[in-house]
């Protein structure tokens, strides 16, 4: 599992037993021995205006950049902006390439999916989504169906679908989400774990080579409508080079109902089906007839790009601070207002992440870590520009990610939230620095949602490198939730734009929380690691 022991455990001891947090003059005193400093009345306080946190914001999130999808000009000028903004603040590139750090990606637009499943047609759109990945233009797949229950293998939780039947060549059918949602004691009951994700089904058909996979679609295993599932299927879907150098070709979802009436008409009832799936004993079931799938779909291959920067400090140890640069572009089909601005999603991070680097700048002198800002892209398309930079790292410098997605806008927040924090030592030192600049510390409450494996800490996480999205919580002094309220409302739709209304005191609360955690784990020298209560595997080390 790579959990690492608490070797901050003497620091905390001493930090415990201290208690005065008040406030204290600016600056550090410095020292040259390598164990942890009882500095904890100084802080790295900065002086944020007003204008200073909404120009990047603004910027980033207006029409000129055109929603900025990856491999588009949009994309192209926020790369170069944010490289700009590093020169200016003559913070080094971290790359050979000035900043800018190139990876393919391979483009697929589906228009349409032939889909025959055991005899019966089922739609494009109506009834199923996704498309038979393949450079051809009418790419095709046909091979036998095997229900899977959830697909899923696990030590974790002792669970595994599989047992010892092949599926190599055959099209899998599985149930989205995990057992947890249906079953007492395991997994982790309503919360959607890794497992339930259908990012995770998908690469385990891969790890199993399996030829296709239809996943099922219900609001509720999937937590969201089929609506969702369509639109995002309609616009280009983007992929590394790794994720379709394999033999899985069929990625495509099916509506339950859709598929019910397939079975239905073979003699096959998916209720049955289902009943199985929930038992440990579960096994694979061969359904006995063949899908057939074909598609009609233009693919591309293109370039984007990281923008990567660092601060050196007196170590080579690094804390790699990510953001990502990306959102969904412009949509094709609709009338009026079709640029995805993303101001949320990712402007206002995006620009929090830029700040802390230019604060950060100014204390480099007094650094013992080196910190790296990666502004990576492809993130929508899934973490893909994350999960490139850390295949290409030396991971073994790296001791820790802090992630910024979607920052809160509006008026202070009572609280400081850590997505993730809770399976590190990132959780105890957020505990500490809300104490410190008089918050609360809090759970989010959305992060039932599976949001930790949802943005570009879970590619680090997933290597062993501890790692948290940090954000200013979602109790607003006035008694609102408009964090919360954004996640079902403007969140990925074309109203994700800028307002010069808002207050961005969230956002700076987030960036005195960053800088107030890297104060903390630099000073201290210390190194977050992993609790013993991981809920995903480590993939790669
Ligand atoms: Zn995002």
């Amino acid at each position: 599992m790579g959990v690492k022991t608490l070797r901050v455990a003497g620091f905390w001891a001493v930090l415990l037993l201290m208690t005065s947090c008040g406030t204290a003059p600016k600056g550090r005193a410095t020292s040259t021995t390598p164990t942890p400093q009882k500095s904890e009345q100084t802080t790295w306080d900065v002086d944020l205006s007003r204008s200073e946190l909404g120009s990047i914001l603004e910027f980033l999130a207006s029409d000129l950049l055109e929603g900025r999808a990856p491999g588009t000009r949009g994309s192209r000028v926020a790369e170069e902006y944010i490289k700009s903004l590093f020169k200016l603040w003559q913070i080094p590139s971290a790359v050979p390439g000035d900043y800018l750090q190139p990876f393919d990606l391979n483009g697929f637009s589906a228009r349409d999916l032939e889909l025959d499943v055991g005899g019966v047609t089922l739609h494009f759109s109506k009834d199923a989504m996704g498309a038979v990945l393949s450079g051809e233009p009418n790419p095709a797949v046909e091979a036998e169906a095997v229900f899977v229950g959830f697909g899923i293998t696990t030590p974790l939780w002792n669970w595994d679908d599989f047992k010892d039947v092949d599926v190599k060549d055959k099209i899998i059918i599985t149930r989205l989400n995990d057992p947890g949602l249906f079953l007492p004691d395991v997994f982790e009951e309503k919360v959607l774990t890794y497992f339930g994700r259908w990012t995770y089904h998908v690469e385990e058909a891969i790890r199993r080579g399996a030829r296709g996979i239809l996943i099922i679609h219900t609001d509720e295993t999937a937590g969201y409508t089929w609506n969702v599932v369509d639109n995002s299927w309609s616009g280009e879907k983007v992929r590394l080079d790794e994720q379709v150098n394999n033999n899985l070709k069929l990625r495509a979802w099916v509506k339950e109902k859709s598929l019910e009436r397939a079975l239905a008409a073979r003699g096959i009832d998916l209720d049955e089906l289902y009943e199985a799936s929930l038992r440990r004993d579960f096994r694979p079931v061969e359904l006995g007839f063949k899908i057939r799938a074909k598609s009609t779909l233009t693919s591309r291959r293109f370039q984007t790009n990281n923008v990567v920067a660092m601060i050196p400090g007196q170590s080579e140890k690094q804390i790699v601070l990510s953001s990502h640069i990306d959102h969904l572009g412009i949509g094709k089909n609709k009338e009026g207002d079709n640029i995805f601005n993303g101001a949320i999603d990712n402007g206002s991070a995006l620009a929090s992440m830029m700040l802390v680097a230019k604060h950060l700048k100014e204390k480099q002198k007094d650094l013992y870590y080196t910190y790296v800002f990666l502004a990576c892209n492809a993130e929508e398309g899934g973490l893909l520009g994350s999960k490139y930079y850390v295949s290409q790292a030396d991971k073994s410098k790296i001791i820790a990610n802090i992630n910024f997605e979607s920052t809160p806008v509006w008026e202070k927040a009572g609280s400081l939230m850590g997505v993730g924090a809770r399976f590190s030592t990132f959780e105890d030192l957020l505990r500490k620095v809300a104490a410190r600049q008089g918050l609360e510390y809090s759970e989010f409450s959305l992060s039932d949602q599976g949001l930790f494996y949802r943005s570009d800490q879970f590619p680090f996480a997933a290597a062993d490198i501890p790692a948290v999205w940090v954000s200013a919580g979602e109790d607003d002094a006035s008694g609102q939730r408009k964090y919360t309220a954004f996640w079902s409302g403007d969140y990925h739709t074309v109203d994700d734009e800028y307002d010069p209304s808002w207050e961005l005191e969230a956002m700076e609360q987030t960036i005195r929380a960053t800088l107030g955690l890297l104060q903390l784990i630099d000073e201290g020298r210390l190194e977050p690691s992993w609790k013993d209560n991981l809920t995903f595997p480590i993939t790669q080390k």
